[in-house]
């Protein structure tokens, strides 16, 4: 990257680089280290701007994954058995087959990747907001307050909540998140919750995820699908009464929290805007159906890598899902905002009637048709029936 020339004032800095990456988070910083990994970018003068330091422990990425995946070296913990409980108690233990459920801190790998990127001569991290990018027909622009940057390429993973019309359903799964100790914890080390119904359900799906850390440690996230979020209280309300009255504990400290929005939508993010490729949860990689996420980044990464060709501007990225997929998710959406079928009942008929296996194989949009099957003969018909009526009738009449 070369600085042309730097101007008091109020002129910007100008800055030329080959490669620009908006925002340094999962998409971001996944896609810089393994293309530098692989070789791919060695020659690539590359500019990362985000604001934050990455100092944090913001967030902890969890996934199933049957074989090897990227960062696995990061995992910190693994689950291998388990359960999805119903509103009244009854218990589904999964049959996931091969696949483990893995949590990755994202302090782990914030500090990971930036001291892989600090020993490369050819990266740069600015420490500002982008206030522009735009793509022009041969380069790229972005703005920060100090700086303008011309590169050729840019990935941006900058979230902004996408203009939805009513042809569009817009969920978010909004949760808080509690890392709690007590002596008096009694689970399994290798099971792990991933939808514990135990808890009303008046604001829309409400589930408790719950993940056992070490003897005396547990993650207990409190997770809603709704259109809109609840007051700050009410999350941790909801907490208090689960750790007291399901899982049985009468004194824990908090030691860590949480809190997070994610979008589960059947909008469709762009990929390209000219000569910026969107990556990560504006790029489209998190399922509509989950808000899962990691796993699709990932995939995407590796299909941006094997494509790369210096110098050449190419599209190859076929849509991380297939449009099957997303039909799938629009349709799950639809059922979910019908309230015909509640989403805790429909969950545990997923589960209760469908090998997990098949369910992870479908959510990572690896099925075929016949695979599929699986999912569909698991639900009741009718209220699917009608989420399709109700797409169909979005995308024609809006
Ligand atoms: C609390 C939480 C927990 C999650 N847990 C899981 C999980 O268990 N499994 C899973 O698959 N998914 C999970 N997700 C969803 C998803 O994996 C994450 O949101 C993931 O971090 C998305 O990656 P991303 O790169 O798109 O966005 P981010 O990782 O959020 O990165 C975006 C980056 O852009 C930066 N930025 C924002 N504005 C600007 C700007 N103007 N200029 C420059 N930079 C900017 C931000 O500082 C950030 O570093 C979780 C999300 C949250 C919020």
């Amino acid at each position: 990257m070369v600085s042309r020339h730097s101007m008091a004032g109020k002129l910007k800095e100008q800055l030329f680089c080959d490669i620009l990456i908006c925002g340094a988070g999962l998409a971001g910083l996944s896609l810089v280290y393994r293309a530098l990994k692989s070789g791919k970018w060695n020659d690539q003068q590359i500019i990362l701007i985000d604001p934050s330091e990455k100092v944090e422990n913001d967030r902890t990425w969890s996934f199933w994954k049957e074989e090897h995946l990227e960062f696995d070296e990061l995992i910190f913990k693994s689950w291998d058995k388990l359960f999805v409980f119903s509103n009244n108690g009854e218990r589904i233990p999964l049959n996931s087959g091969s696949y483990t459920y893995n949590s990755i801190r994202s302090l782990d790998f914030y500090r990971h990747v930036l001291a892989f990127l600090s020993l490369k001569s050819n990266v740069r991290f600015i420490k500002e907001e982008v206030i522009g990018l735009h793509s022009e027909p041969s380069v790229c622009i972005a703005k920060t307050a100090r700086y303008h940057i011309q590169s050729s390429y840019a990935y941006n993973s900058i979230f902004k909540k996408p203009l939805v019309t009513t042809k569009h359903q817009y969920f978010l799964q909004h949760f808080k998140g509690v890392v709690i100790r007590s002596s008096e914890l009694s689970m399994q080390l290798n099971d792990g919750y991933l939808m514990d119904y135990r808890t009303p359900q008046t604001h829309g799906t409400t589930f408790f995820y719950t993940l056992p850390l070490s003897a005396e440690t547990c993650f207990v996230e409190y997770t809603l699908f709704s259109k809109s979020l609840l007051i700050a209280e009410a999350y941790d309300e909801a907490i208090k009464n689960y750790i007291r009255d399901v899982l049985k504990l009468s004194t824990y400290e908090v030691e860590d929290t949480e809190f997070g929005v994610i979008p589960m939508t059947d909008f469709v993010f762009p990929r390209y805007e000219g000569r910026i490729v969107n990556i990560g949860t504006i790029g489209g990689d998190t399922r509509g159906a989950t808000g899962y996420t990691f796993t699709n980044v990932q995939k995407t990464i590796s299909a941006i890598l094997a494509a790369w060709t210096p110098g050449k501007l190419t599209f190859p990225l076929k849509p991380t899902m297939h449009w099957k997929h997303r039909l799938y998710d629009s349709i799950l959406l639809n059922v979910l905002d019908g309230q015909e079928y509640a989403g805790h009942r429909l969950f545990c008929d997923l589960f209760r009637n469908t090998a997990a296996h098949h369910v992870f194989r479908f959510l990572d949009a690896e099925t075929s048709l016949l695979g599929d099957m699986h999912i569909i003969l698991s639900l009741r018909p009718l209220p699917f029936l009608r989420g399709l009526g109700k797409v169909v009738k979005a995308k024609l009449f809006g």
